[in-house]
């Protein structure tokens, strides 16, 4: 029998595919795979969520916030000048209005004087609103110039303005009491603005999960090193712990060792020690050499529907989530944004979602009409287009640099046209 034929033949096809969440296939020896939704909460359930500490704002970010975040006052807290202009009585304020300017309100001025029927302050964008005035004239619509000068005595009025205007109102972000933010929310730099702004100046955060990357394969050889016959540069290191780095974890060992599977266990149990999620690359498959597999019995190995990362590992030493990733950089990259990111977001409290959107194919490709296709793609002029024209390749690892989506196909699609509309990940 045509081994394809004989898995096709095996698919529960959902009514209408859409993500990545429709169903779970059979292989060419009917083993039910998980679709990778179901890989990753067989996961999260081995998640348990990291401690927290206070750090300063400072040294917070990109880290998990552990408390929800109250408002002690209300933002602004008072009101204030949109504008650099003058303060008025709205209904004083008509075109062609001239009224007489009795001082001035600089921004962080703590006495300003009120306006009275027929006047104007001068007042600076941020300054207190003077008692009084409802509305601020922007200079720009006055016969004044704008920048530094006296204080003139009076102002004319070009262009009227209405009750309200210019003028931000104290609460109007955010107001006291409320709950500004979320626990679990990370910290950006919009966040570290949105914290200073309350006047948090000490965070309670998750601390940072700590994570062990150990590769696997004779072949490979430090970045920087010479390569021998058969022998590449060992990428999957440097890319997971790039990943882990950005995801908020705190990298404790790196690790690269041959496919021995002595040597394997010995630094397995050592950096497992150390760490409380340990991410391993290649020796998951098929070969005869695949190292992982063969010396982590108590692990879990299976086939995950989705291309690439079909082979995958999961399960828990003590302490310790383990992720077996396959070596193909693609592969291992693509297992890395599907899996350990959600793993370590959930073990920081942080929802597992991505940013999923829909955006049209920009070409046409192929994908394996049983698995979810993940390709590396980048978005030109509102369409997804792959990094590279071989979309489905594990390989391509030169090529990945320029990702910044994950183009999504459902499995029972094997024909990607332009114009199909397509769940897109955004890469964060
Ligand atoms: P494996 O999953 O061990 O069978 O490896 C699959 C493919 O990925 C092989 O071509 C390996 O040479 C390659 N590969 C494995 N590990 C790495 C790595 N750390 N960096 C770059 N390529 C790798
Ligand atoms: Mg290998």
């Amino acid at each position: 029998m045509v081994p394809g034929c004989h898995a096709r033949a095996q698919l529960r096809v959902a009514p209408a595919p859409r993500g990545w969440t429709s169903y779970a296939a059979r292989d060419g020896e009917g083993i039910v795979t998980d679709t990778p939704e179901q890989y990753l909460a067989r996961i999260l359930e081995l998640a348990r969520p990291v401690e927290s500490e206070t750090v300063p704002l400072c040294r917070a970010l990109g880290r998990f916030l552990a408390e929800d975040v109250i408002a002690p006052w209300p933002v602004p807290n008072f009101d204030n000048s949109a504008m650099d202009g003058y303060a008025v009585r709205a209904g004083d304020a008509v075109a062609g209005a001239r009224l007489r300017v009795i001082g001035d309100a600089p921004a962080g001025a703590t006495c300003v004087p009120a306006v009275k029927p027929g006047t104007a302050v001068r007042i600076m964008t941020g300054a207190p609103v003077p008692p009084g005035a409802d509305a601020v004239v922007k200079v720009e619509d006055t016969d004044q110039d704008p920048g530094p000068g006296a204080l003139p005595a009076t102002v004319k009025i070009v262009h009227r303005v209405a009750s309200g205007q210019n003028i931000r109102s104290a609460g109007e972000d955010i107001s006291a009491g409320a709950r500004a933010l979320g626990a679990g929310l990370r910290i950006t730099p919009a966040v570290i603005a949105s914290l200073a702004s309350l006047g948090v100046a000490d965070v309670a955060v998750r601390i940072r999960p700590r994570v062990g990357i150990m590769t696997t394969g004779t072949e490979l050889v430090e970045v920087g090193a010479s390569l021998g016959v058969g022998q590449i540069p060992d990428s999957n290191l440097h890319m997971t712990a790039a990943l882990a780095t950005a995801w908020g974890a705190d990298v404790v060992g790196c690790m690269h060792v041959p496919d021995s599977p002595d040597i394997f266990r010995a630094t397995c149990t050592d950096l497992a020690q150390q760490s409380d999620v340990l991410v391993t690359s290649g020796g998951v498959s098929a070969g005869a050499f695949d190292v992982v597999k063969e010396s982590l019995d108590d692990m879990t190995f299976t086939k995950v529907a989705m291309q690439p990362g079909k082979p995958q590992g999961f399960g828990r030493f003590k302490d310790t989530v383990f992720l077996g990733f396959p070596g193909n950089p693609v592969s291992c990259y693509v297992s890395a944004q599907l899996f350990l990111r959600p793993l370590l977001r959930r073990m920081a409290g942080a929802d597992t979602n991505h940013t999923v959107v829909q955006i049209p194919a920009g070409s046409n490709w192929r994908s394996p009409l049983e698995r979810t296709q993940f390709v590396p793609a980048m978005i030109i002029d509102g369409a997804v287009i792959p990094t590279h024209v071989q979309a489905g390749g594990s390989h391509l690892v030169a090529s990945l640099a320029a990702t910044t989506a994950l183009a999504v196909v459902p499995a029972g699609q094997d024909d990607v046209r332009a114009g199909d509309s397509l769940d897109v990940i955004l890469i964060d």
